[in-house]
């Protein structure tokens, strides 16, 4: 893994995600590793993905100059490059960047696949508006150390949920990718465990092929005899709406509002 200290010019972009205003991302490159990972494609990023990270120094010195003369707006963290990857217990620009918003009263929507976040916790439960969303694809911890593997495990990530939840944090989680013949192993224990956690919502995701996504699936889906499913599935987009489906049943039952981001 490359890591590398390097200056940002500006900390906050516009985003076009339902919901928020700007876009904050403390790291470019991210040592969770996940397949699917499409962010590369999302930034034009050459350099091969899960391999380097950048540690954006300067961002909460930039956040706080800012914040100072931004229209007040909701700051989605996290919404590229995972916020809360393991290099955030060393560098903490994450925390320092949310005691800035803090300070500067800004709403803030976290997404993460980390138990890193609990660390926080303690100025998280201080904003007025706060949510965090927490990224589950699967329950099986084989499956998840194959497609995510520096990732937390997901029940830890259910735990830090239900830490969350517990202290008054809005919480939601979001199944995506639908990975296929993934995802729906189990599905209803993930659903059972994201009800248990007290998520409020629930938002389903297909998976989306970029450039060099088969590269990286491939070793995978290969070393599991999986490849030749997966070449039809991935294009079939009555799967994912059948998968999706049992979603939206389960999440009804149990009471929990299921958003389709396709
Ligand atoms: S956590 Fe997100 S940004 Fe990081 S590798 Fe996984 S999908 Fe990509």
């Amino acid at each position: 893994m490359k890591i590398s200290e390097v200056r940002c010019r500006s900390a906050l972009s516009h985003s076009r995600l339902p919901g928020l205003k700007y876009a904050l991302n403390p790291y470019r490159g991210c040592s969770h590793g996940c397949k699917y990972c499409y962010a590369s494609a999302v930034l034009r990023e050459t350099r091969p993905w899960g391999e380097f990270v950048d540690v954006k120094r300067n961002a909460p010195t930039i956040l706080a100059k800012e914040l100072r003369t931004k229209e007040k707006g909701n700051v989605g963290i996290g919404t590229v490059t995972d916020a809360y990857q393991p290099l955030e217990e060393r560098f903490e620009i994450t925390r320092m960047c949310l005691e800035q918003l803090l300070r500067h009263g800004f709403p803030v929507s976290i997404q993460t696949k980390s138990s890193l976040i609990l660390r926080d916790a303690d100025l998280i439960c201080e904003f007025e508006e706060i949510e965090v969303g927490f990224t589950l694809t699967m329950l099986d911890e084989k499956w998840r150390r194959a497609f995510e593997p520096g990732a937390s495990p997901s029940k830890d990530r259910l735990a830090a949920m239900k830490s969350l939840s517990s202290r008054g944090i809005r919480t939601w989680a979001f199944i995506g990718p639908i990975l296929p013949q993934v995802t729906e192993r189990d599905l209803e224990g993930l659903l059972d465990g994201i009800a248990d956690a007290g998520a409020s919502d629930v938002l389903v995701d297909k998976l989306n092929m970029k450039r060099d996504t088969w590269a990286k699936l491939g070793p995978v889906l290969e070393e599991h005899e999986m490849e030749g499913d997966w070449r039809n599935l991935v294009r079939d987009k009555a799967y994912f709406e059948k998968v999706a489906g049992r979603i939206f049943d389960s999440c009804e039952a149990k009471g929990i509002n299921c958003l389709s981001a396709f």
